[in-house]
């Protein structure tokens, strides 16, 4: 495999996946992909609710693509309240967004990123339910395997990198805002390739994407280092009152929490991360209540304990190690219930 990408805009290389998901998609379901997306006019794209970097990013990375080709090209997320989380906000494409009052009632084709269950389109699970074809692009385990159509592997660290794999069996080619999108997907997975599916595939596609020019200090700083000052009044309040028990550490945010300092649920993302930390703990939970009043369950674990099957038990999913599913009980229910599933996990 070559790293000079100029070289590869002719010559799209098969990507290696050395992690051993080689073949892992049938070739049948790329050449049927690539047959539906040959025909349509106009291609609907969407994502998971509240996205994150590889949703969102591999969204926009392919919608330039199809762009370039000609296609008329929407691209959307069903949140209730439609926006673009500030933490993503530094992406390229967003002028391709359209809010999902403005998304095509029953698409011909609609493609999904980083998705793996109808419930988690939100308000496009209509549009999705109407659409004629339905392709769906993701690495999680856990995927229903809803839609007509599955480019599903679940040992690709991000679907950023089944996105790569289109782009190129698409015939295009990476240009720093399709590599920036690529690498947000890829970063936000692998943890900043702390994860264990970091692989040397992973890097070099790393190579291929930094290559184009991207600033991947900017996007670092863009993803990670940056919050309004809120965050650390209510991440002080999250860490005050943060539990251990028996190797599960775990705490909570209130949406009384985030309004006595103005700060937006989707900067609560980053707080998993630092109760996870804990030698203590095997698994770490946070439970955020969202402005509607739901609590999402944002469950890691260090890996002997599969949290995607207790998430998947009780109504959402995710990975082995990361996972995260939508509770309507009292923070105190919540958590018996998630003991009970870690149990049998
Ligand atoms: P996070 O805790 O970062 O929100 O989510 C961790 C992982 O769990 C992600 O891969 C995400 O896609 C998955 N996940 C989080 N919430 C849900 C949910 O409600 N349903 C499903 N199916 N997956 C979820
Ligand atoms: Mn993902």
């Amino acid at each position: 495999m070559t790293p000079d990408v100029r070289d590869r805009a002719e010559r799209p290389p098969r990507i290696d996946f050395s992690n051993g998901a080689a073949g892992a998609i049938p070739e049948s379901a790329w050449d049927r992909t690539l047959r539906l997306i040959g025909k349509a006019d106009e291609i609907a794209l969407a994502c998971h609710v509240t996205p994150d970097g590889d949703a969102l990013g591999s969204m926009l990375a392919v919608a330039f693509v199809l762009r370039s080709m000609g296609k008329r090209v929407v691209a959307s997320f069903g949140d209730r309240h439609f926006a673009v989380p500030r933490l993503l906000r530094f992406l390229p494409g967003q002028e391709m967004l359209v809010p999902p009052a403005e998304y095509p009632a029953a698409p011909e084709l609609l493609i999904t990123f980083d998705t793996s269950t109808f419930e988690r389109l939100g308000l496009l699970s209509d549009n999705a339910a109407r659409a004629r074809e339905v392709v769906v692009v993701d690495h999680h385990p856990s995927n229903a395997g809803f839609g007509t159509l599955g480019l599903i592997d679940a040992t690709a660290a991000a679907t950023a990198v089944l996105a790569e794999e289109l782009i190129y069996r698409l015939g295009g080619r990476l240009d720093r805002d399709i590599a920036t999108c690529l690498y947000a997907g890829l970063v936000t997975d692998t943890g900043s390739f702390r994860h264990s599916s970091t692989t040397p595939a992973v890097h070099e596609m790393a190579s291929r994407l930094v290559a184009t020019g991207l600033r991947t200090d900017e996007i670092a700083r863009e993803l990670w280092d940056r919050s309004p000052f809120a965050y650390l009044k209510v991440l002080a309040a999250a860490l005050d009152r943060a539990t251990l028990e028996d190797g599960l550490v775990w705490t909570y945010i209130t949406r009384v929490d985030r309004a006595a300092y103005g700060l937006p649920y989707a900067e609560l993302e980053g707080i998993i991360d630092i109760v996870r930390r804990t030698d203590e703990a095997e698994v770490a939970v946070v439970l955020k209540e969202d402005d509607q009043g739901s609590w999402q369950v944002s469950t890691r674990s260090k890996g002997t304990v599969d949290v995607g099957a207790a998430c998947a038990a009780l109504g959402g999913g995710g990975h082995h190690n990361a996972a995260g599913y939508t509770s309507h009980d009292s923070v105190e229910d919540t958590m018996t219930a998630f003991r009970r599933q870690l149990r049998k996990a």
